[in-house]
């Protein structure tokens, strides 16, 4: 008899998933089929859900995952960073799932934006392998997609959000070439706000400036790195950057980053920039986030502005070897404080939707 396993649909934005089963796809050479052990609802996965974004459907959400192997297909023998793999094993896997061929993979190294990318979490599970997302017992692995084993320091929570969030801003933190010494802004204490810190306090920056509308992100973003931290909620924008500027002897930031979604504060962020700065834009990831600027600005103090969406293989390999590194420094477990399993799917997502939790994780 087919051996069926369970998924969260959503059949329309705004309603409650479904809970259907589907039958356990064959297991193609180079591909993979794993047992998910946690996946963990992304800020995306709530933009899709709440509408903001089109998306086809039915869809399994979801692409935060860590999953074990429970079956391997022909010639897979080691993950993406060259490790012996097996049936048993705990792994993640980037995002995206690209031909290796098209004119932007081979072209121009930007495998991200391949013109046959699939997403997990992203695509319809109306077909086969219909296991393509995260709120689901299984996942399937396609050939295309990179693979890298967990080690075993990792629990399952702490390196869950590394394939979105993380290895997002280390794609973000190579594209400006962020160097040591350097002060930075982060606008926004969530998930890729603390991943920033973190990360920035890594690489050896000086003063790591958060700002958030929320003080008790504020506070809980201090244990990530952040050396300074600004709460705007009741500030202007000219209060926001003299506060920035003040704490960088009235020079401005090397480079600021934007990880809250919110579009208002983009131009404090360039302002709050120093001649010849880099600005990273992460969280707009929906359309309508429209801005106003003096362009002339971006001109003679000669600005760099960069949008990143999606990440390559190393970005991903470096993510779970710094959580490895630096669990220690960091608590990176503490993102996760509400969990539920499958068939409370929307009690996790009423919760992420809250904001009481960065991270709100789907266990088995
Ligand atoms: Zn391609
Ligand atoms: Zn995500």
């Amino acid at each position: 008899m087919e051996k069926l396993g369970k998924a969260a649909v959503m059949t329309a934005p705004n309603t409650d998933l479904e809970i259907r089963e589907y039958p356990l796809p064959n297991v193609e050479k180079g591909a993979m089929l794993v047992k998910i052990k946690c996946c963990t609802i992304c800020g995306s996965d709530l933009h899709t859900w709440l509408g903001h974004r089109k998306s086809p459907t039915p869809i399994i959400l979801g692409h935060e995952i860590i999953g074990e192997v429970v079956e391997l297909g022909e010639g897979v023998r080691t993950d993406s960073w060259n490790q012996h793999i097996k049936v048993g094993d705990r792994v993640s896997w980037t995002v995206i799932d690209n031909c290796g061929k098209c004119y932007f993979c081979k072209g121009l190294q930007l495998p991200m934006k391949c013109l046959y990318l699939k997403k997990y979490g992203h695509d319809s599970c109306d077909e086969k392998p219909h296991f393509s997302g995260g709120f689901a017992e299984y996942c399937y692995i396609s050939p295309g997609t990179c693979v890298i084993k967990i080690p075993d320091n990792l629990s399952d929570e702490e390196a869950a959000p590394a394939n979105c969030a993380l290895a997002t801003v280390i794609a973000g933190f190579e594209a400006v070439e962020l160097k040591p010494f350097e002060n930075v802004l982060i606008q926004g204490a969530g998930a890729l706000g603390i991943y920033a810190a973190a990360l920035a306090k890594h690489y050896g920056c000086n003063r790591i400036i958060a700002t958030d509308i929320n003080s008790q992100r504020l506070e809980f973003i201090e244990a990530f790195g952040a050396t300074d931290t600004i709460n705007t909620r009741d500030m202007s924008n000219t209060e926001g950057i003299e506060a920035v500027r003040e704490k960088t002897n009235g020079l401005g930031v090397d480079a600021a980053f934007e990880t809250a979604g919110v579009a208002d504060i983009i131009s404090m962020g360039l302002k709050s920039l120093r001649i010849g700065g880099r600005y990273v834009q992460f969280g707009n990831v929906f359309p309508g986030a429209d801005f106003s600027y003096d362009v002339s600005d971006i001109i003679f103090r000669m600005l760099t502005i960069k949008g990143i969406h999606n990440y390559d293989t190393r970005h991903l390999l470096s993510g779970i070897s710094f959580l490895s590194q630096t669990r220690e420094i960091f608590p990176f477990a503490s993102l996760i404080q509400h969990r539920v399993n499958l068939e409370n799917i929307r009690e996790g997502l009423a919760f992420a939707r809250s904001g009481k939790s960065i991270r709100v994780a789907i266990v088995p």
